[in-house]
Order: C-alpha cells, then sequence, then structure tokens
C-alpha cells in the first residue's frame, strides 16, 4: 500500500489526474474508467460547483468485484440494522409506558422507533465491520479503510478497489492510496512533475 500526495494549488482549477492505462488494483489492461468525483467546495463564477475529477481504470475483473463491494458492505449493514431495528423495536415499545395525556399518548411507539433506530445502527455497522474483516483478503485492504455505511453521508472521500482517495486539510492537496505500489509509482510519475 502506498499514498501519492497531489498538491492542489487552486481550488478553481483542482489538477487533471492521469492514471496509468492499466487497472489501479491489479495493473491488468484496462476494461473500463470509472468516474470519480470530489467536490472542491468552491463555484465558478456562473455558479457551478468546481469537482476534481479522476476517472480511474479498472480491468474487467476487478469491476465485478467492485460492484459486489456492496454485498459485503451496504446490503449487509441494511440486513442487520433492520432486523436488530425490529428485535428492539417490539421489547421496547412493550416496556415503555403509554403516555397519559393526549400529546404523549403515543409515547411506547416514539420511545421504540427510536431505541430500535440506534441499536439498527450499531447492529447494522457491527455486521458490516465484521464482514469486512472477513472479506478483505479477497478485496483488498483498503477494504477496511472505507468509511462505514453509518458515516459515509458525511463522508468525503471516494473509494473503488485499489484505491481510497481524500483531502488533505483544508482541500490543500488530495492524498490517493492505491492497494498496489508498482501503479501507485507510475501515478506518481504521471503527475507529480513540476516541483514548485
Ligand atoms: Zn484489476
Amino acid at each position: 500500500m502506498m499514498t501519492v500526495e497531489v498538491p492542489i494549488p487552486d481550488k478553481k482549477k483542482p489538477p487533471a489526474l492521469k492514471f496509468p492505462d492499466r487497472c489501479v488494483h491489479c495493473a491488468k489492461p484496462k476494461h473500463i474508467v470509472l468516474p470519480m468525483k470530489l467536490n472542491m467546495g468552491v463555484q465558478k463564477r456562473n455558479g457551478e460547483t468546481v469537482m476534481m475529477d479522476f476517472p480511474c481504470p479498472l480491468c474487467a475483473a476487478c469491476e465485478a468485484k467492485e460492484r459486489r463491494i456492496t454485498y459485503v458492505t451496504l446490503v449487509p449493514f441494511v440486513m442487520a440494522g433492520i432486523l436488530t431495528c425490529v428485535l428492539t423495536f417490539i421489547p421496547a415499545w412493550l416496556i415503555a409506558p403509554q403516555g397519559t395525556t393526549l400529546q404523549t399518548r403515543d409515547f411506547d411507539l416514539v420511545f421504540g422507533a427510536f431505541v430500535g433506530m440506534i441499536a439498527g445502527l450499531i447492529g447494522g455497522t457491527l455486521v458490516e465491520f465484521g464482514l469486512k474483516l472477513l472479506f478483505a483478503p479477497a478485496y483488498g485492504r483498503l477494504l477496511l479503510k472505507r468509511p462505514m455505511t453509518v458515516l459515509s453521508l458525511f463522508n468525503d472521500s471516494e473509494n473503488v478497489i485499489g484505491l481510497s482517495a481524500r483531502f488533505t486539510e483544508n482541500k490543500k492537496s488530495l492524498q490517493l492510496t492505491f492497494e498496489n505500489d508498482e501503479v501507485a509509482k507510475e501515478f506518481e510519475s504521471l503527475n507529480i512533475l513540476e516541483k514548485p
């Protein structure tokens, strides 16, 4: 695993990244190019948001793997989450007292739903975490660096099999972590040319 840092001198004009012409994960000939984008957090004069684009080459096998990755992250999170939610909701709903006034009449339902939701998020995340550990040998160690589904809403990174990209503080540069050192070195020589 190797990390390359690309400086971003001008947020309104992020550098166009060049990838080696082969799979970013296994270095086999490329089959498709996956569009990846990160929000620069600034706008152009016409109000359009500036995005940093980095189309990422993948081979057919790794593309298929990337599409299956949701089966060890998002899908188990949702399934385990719903199951935990239901299993917690019922006892919490039965235990909670019903309010005596009109406003608090549904307190037991609200309480049950709230407890169920929290338990669902925790249960789903635990299952997702366990599956990530289990599948890291097959999908690469970068799988463990992907944000958990529960946090992915607040996430400021892009992840694909073999590559994880995130901004450093203040978006002064982009850090790209490659699973494959050889591809990382090639990427580095393609992009880090001019030293200031
Ligand atoms: Zn590949």
